[in-house]
């Protein structure tokens, strides 16, 4: 496909925020993109060149775009800046100050090439290089891509969907409507690459798809928990179950492969030195792979390959926490929560070591096992788990009545635990899904509101009085809505953070602020924040209960009374609770058990 005719499309997506229109009209672009390049084409259309746990970043600031600008059109850095501060955008500032000649119709996958050569230079003098080969870009690319191109390299390539839309759309370019998503969606949370199901889908249909398996460096969505209010109903659901701590730390996904990496992967397994080494890779919740932070983790990883011979390969899913050796006690999430750093990562580990505690299994040896009942998966876990120094086997013990469970919940505060994630003893590992295979049963539960609300912030409000120095006097939080594709608002917080946490929330929204409301947001205008935030921070918020709102959008109108800031969670945005859970929780809250 020609870069005019893929620009095009952009135009098309840029100028709509309906939902279906976006959905046909990245069906009709896959549909005419042929299958060399049509993982290309998917990862271009939300501004990437690769899924992001493969690591590759541009690490282009605005104002290298600017000068990289202001080289291609042989302009003073000053004039450049003036159109930038005109025009507030990068895209529209590259296009006044091409003028009008019209450029070379490239080939997507020629720009894609360009591209991944821009954001691949590495080492000294890597940032003049990528400097100029932009520039290059800059001057011969056909003028309709120009935009596009400015906005790429600085994360701002944003046309209101992600790679949930593409799978509806893979499925529309096939049947016209939305029915084979559900399918392409599982393939999806088994290996989280949309280029790689894009192009399965495109050659091999939907037998492919679902042959699709697990492979080590590529992550699996996680599984995750839902949220009942007692002991008795959790018996009531599950039956006789595993009961496990729940620490309250942070998920890894634990890659192990004797084999060395394969070329693509190396980039961002920089600690594993030579490529003739192992695989090991750590990829967090939010799928980013965090390998480079937890040297200690990747040196157990190493040691499971070396005690044990029979161990070929796996994928480990567990929560990492922090301990104090001395006492052998955890460290609280505040403490542990500091190893997730790009700096200062020698001294920090030694300031915070981490266990792992593995609680299950998904690939070994070559086998996928998501589909294995959860005791086979364990028996096959406690297998691999030879002593380690630092992967633990999570504890677990077999429960038949909510007075038993009752009493691990004890034990489990006892010990400085959030409380249990309780297992159905049969289940399946359902990558990507929240259900009833988990169930969590947490401290929080006896109060009112049932459990903590995982908030995207959607933007803030300039602070008055006393916080004005902060420049924030409050900020508005959202939930998800799946089916819309939408944060719809559900708070907004004006206290009880601290100054420090103020002085965060202020910078981290800074750092993601953008001059529109984001197309997904639905925003009563008197709501409106005085700055908008695009979907990316995600905080826990903790609340007196839910109740009925005139003015906010979440589930037809619910809202958080007395919302205060429990802490800043690492997840990503359509991670937060959504609508569904939030309508859940107002059941609990008011008859006392779901409808
Ligand atoms: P939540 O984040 O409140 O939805 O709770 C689920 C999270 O608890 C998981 O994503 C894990 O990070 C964490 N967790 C801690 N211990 C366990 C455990 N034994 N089994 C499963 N998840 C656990």
């Amino acid at each position: 496909m020609k870069i005019t005719k893929f620009s095009h499309y952009l135009d098309k997506l840029e100028k709509t925020t309906l939902r279906n229109e976006i959905t046909a009209i990245l069906a009709d672009l896959l549909k005419k993109s042929s299958p060399e390049e049509i993982d290309k084409i998917c990862y271009l259309v939300l501004g990437e060149l690769a899924p992001s746990f493969r690591g590759i970043e541009f690490n282009l600031e605005e104002k290298m775009v600017l000068r990289s600008l202001s080289l291609a059109f042989n302009l003073p850095p000053e004039k450049v800046t003036e159109k930038f501060k005109e025009t507030g955008d990068l895209g529209e500032t590259a296009l006044a100050l091409r003028g009008k000649t019209k450029g070379k119709d490239f080939s997507v996958q020629e720009i894609y090439h360009h591209l991944l050569e821009i954001a691949l230079e590495e080492g000294e003098g890597s940032q003049e290089r990528k400097l100029r080969k932009l520039a290059f870009l800059f001057k011969e690319v056909d003028k309709s891509f120009l935009k596009y191109l400015a906005r790429i390299p600085v994360g701002k390539l944003r046309l209101g969907f992600s790679e949930i839309t593409i799978l509806d759309a893979l499925s529309w370019m096939k049947t016209q409507d939305k029915s084979l998503r559900p399918k392409i969606e599982r393939a999806f949370n088994i290996a989280a690459d949309i280029g790689l199901i894009a192009k399965v889908f495109k050659t091999k249909g939907l037998r492919g798809i679902e042959k699709i398996q697990a492979k080590p460096g590529t992550p699996i969505l996680a599984a995750r928990a839902e949220r009942l209010p007692t002991a008795e109903k959790i018996m009531e659901k599950l039956g006789t179950c595993f009961a496990e701590p729940k620490f309250d730390g942070f998920r890894v996904q634990i890659h192990i492969d004797r084999r060395p990496p394969e070329k693509t992967f190396q980039k961002q397994t920089t600690l594993l030195g030579s490529s003739s080494e192992p695989l090991v890779a750590i990829f967090s919740r939010n799928l980013e792979n965090i390998t480079d932070m937890f040297p200690d983790v990747v040196k157990g990883a190493r040691a499971l390959l070396q005690k044990n011979s029979s161990l070929q390969s796996a994928i480990l899913d567990g929560e990492a926490i922090g301990y104090n050796p001395k006492t052998k006690k955890f460290l609280p999430f505040q403490k542990t929560v500091q190893r997730k750093r790009k700096y200062d990562i020698g001294r920090v580990s030694k300031e915070v070591p981490l266990l792992v505690f593995v609680f299950d299994i998904l690939f070994h040896n070559g086998k996928t096992l998501l589909k294995e009942p959860f005791s086979k998966r364990r028996k096959i876990l406690e297998k691999v788990l030879v002593a380690n120094p630092v992967l633990k086997l999570t504890p677990q013990k077999k429960v038949s009545s909510a007075q038993e469970l009752k009493k691990e919940f004890q034990k489990a505060i006892k010990q400085g635990l959030e409380g249990l994630v309780c297992k159905k003893i049969n289940a399946v590992y359902q990558a990507g899904a929240r259900n009833f295979n988990w169930v969590k049963y947490k401290k929080s539960m006896e109060s009112k509101l049932v459990d903590t609300i995982d908030c995207v912030v959607m933007g803030y409000y300039r602070g008055r009085g006393k916080r004005a120095g902060f420049g924030i006097g409050a900020f508005l939080v959202g939930i998800y809505n799946p089916q819309k594709e939408t944060f719809d608002t559900i708070a907004k917080i004006g206290t009880g953070l601290s100054d420090k946490q103020w002085q965060q929330m202020r910078k981290k929204c800074d750092q993601v602020k953008v001059s529109e409301k984001p197309k997904s947001y639905r925003v009563n205008k008197n709501l409106a924040p005085d700055v908008w935030c695009r979907p990316q921070i995600v905080v826990e918020i903790q609340a007196d209960e839910i109740t009925k709102s005139p003015i906010h959008t979440a589930a037809g109108g619910l809202a958080l009374r007395f919302p205060r800031l429990k802490r800043f969670r690492d997840k990503l945005p359509e991670d937060a609770t959504t609508t569904k859970e939030v309508l859940e929780m107002y059941q609990i809250q008011t008859n006392g058990s779901r409808s």
